[in-house]
């Protein structure tokens, strides 16, 4: 029998209505003759405010409990799922990540898929039922409960599909597909029937939230065939996989705009061999993404070093620099959150000139300032104001003629 992962995201299932609409859905595709797998969200919102709940009762809620927290999001949408099928007479188990025999890493709130025992699914799916594995979680050989980032569900879903050997791999979501900007922000963006995963990767990571990045990097390293469609109509969606064979010869695929980072500067540190390093060596310590980096010219032996990391980890740097400080100097941290990154990307600019000349050019007729840069193969990101982040997107998608007209 064909198998299918089915991932549905926290709107999908975002009220008990919503949740017999999945149950429908689940139900039609299993009745088609395939042995279904689906791996919900928790109801969207429901994470935040779980997360402002932890901050309302600590400054600084430890990981660990975090994430016994945030587990729960999801832990309720599963059950729910499962007696919805119940409901309509599908035979349906629910599973928690840590049931489902999803093993991570031991870092709370950011875990690492290490493994995946998928016996007791294979089980549950040969003898006719439907399993709903919570998204997000998992366990460590600790035996306690960890997170997977946010957006983590679509990883579930896609290591799930790597480990029972899927036939099919569809994420369910509230938009149609990829486009070629958050159809939210860019109303002229054009929905991709396929991209490539070094795209997606790219977009993903450069903060277009369809898709979770390290669920996309899985995808691409498993060489997981999905496709992102949406849970309110049936649509065709977009297909994500290795190669893609495009119709028109565009340069830039899409435009991306991070919203979620925080600029950091440590001014006034020694000038000399060590101190960048010792900066993120702290920094790695604990646990934290670095994205772009920029080191201003030393001037009199002193130095600044800006960097950007996610919001959520800014002061959790700021913490972990503090003990390095006296070490290169004496300097200042200082962080600025009300930054935006905006990036462009498309594998056609391995070939081609004057795709950042364009971009500059675009953004300097409208006057934005930008304030920290750097280019992959296929990406270019500026960091700029937060004020004029959407409409910078809008701006540089019709700059290089992704606009739906
Ligand atoms: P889910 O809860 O289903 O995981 P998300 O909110 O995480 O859904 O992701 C879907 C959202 O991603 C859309 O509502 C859309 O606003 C946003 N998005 C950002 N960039 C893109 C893009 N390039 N294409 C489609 N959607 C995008
Ligand atoms: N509920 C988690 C989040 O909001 C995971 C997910 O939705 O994918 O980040
Ligand atoms: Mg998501």
């Amino acid at each position: 029998m064909p198998r299918i992962v089915q991932k549905y995201g926290g709107t999908s299932v975002g009220d008990v209505e919503r949740i017999k609409k999945v149950a429908e859905r689940i139900k039609a595709t299993r009745d088609e003759g395939n042995e279904v797998v689906v791996v919900v969200s928790a109801r969207s919102g429901v994470t935040n405010e779980l997360i402002a709940r932890a901050k309302a009762v600590c400054d600084q809620p430890s990981e660990r409990e975090l994430d016994m927290l945030l587990a729960t999001g999801e832990q309720e949408t599963i059950a729910l799922t499962a007696m919805a099928l119940h409901g309509i007479g599908v035979a349906a188990v629910s599973y928690t990540g840590a049931q489902a025999g999803i093993l991570t890493d031991k870092a709370h709130t950011k875990a690492k898929i290490t493994t995946i025992n998928a016996q007791p699914i294979d089980r549950d799916l040969k003898a006719g039922k439907v399993v709903i594995v919570a998204g997000f979680q998992g366990i460590n050989n600790d035996g306690q409960i960890t997170t997977l980032g946010r957006g983590g569900s679509d990883l579930t879903a896609i290591a799930l599909a790597a480990a029972v050997k899927a036939d099919k791999c569809e994420i369910y979501t509230d938009v149609d597909g990829v486009y070629t900007a958050d159809p939210r922000v860019v109303k002229t963006a054009r929905k991709l029937e396929e991209i490539s995963y070094d795209e997606m990767l790219e977009l993903a990571s450069s903060g277009s939230k369809v898709m979770q990045s390290r669920s996309v990097e899985f995808a691409s390293k498993y060489g997981v065939v999905f496709e992102v469609r949406s849970s309110f109509n049936h649509n065709p969606g977009t297909i994500v996989k290795a190669e893609v064979a495009y119709m028109e010869k565009v340069v830039v695929r899409g435009v991306a705009v991070d919203k979620d980072q925080a600029k950091v500067i440590v001014s006034n540190i020694l000038d000399k061999p060590g101190s960048a390093a010792k900066v993120f060596r702290a920094l790695a310590d604990a646990n934290i993404i670095v994205d772009m980096i920029v080191q201003n010219v030393g001037r009199h032996g002193i130095a600044n070093l800006t960097f950007t990391v996610p919001q959520t980890d800014s002061q959790k740097a700021v913490k972990a620099l503090e003990p390095v400080l006296d070490e290169i100097g004496g300097g200042q941290v200082a962080v600025h959150e009300h930054i935006a990154k905006l990036s462009v990307v498309g594998v056609g600019m391995k070939t081609h000139s004057g795709v950042a000349a364009t971009l500059f050019q675009c953004l300097a007729a409208a006057g934005i300032n930008i304030d920290l840069i750097t280019t992959s193969e296929i990406k270019i990101s500026v960091v700029i104001s937060l004020d004029r982040a959407d409409e910078a997107a809008r701006l540089v998608h019709a700059e290089f003629g992704l606009d739906n007209t």
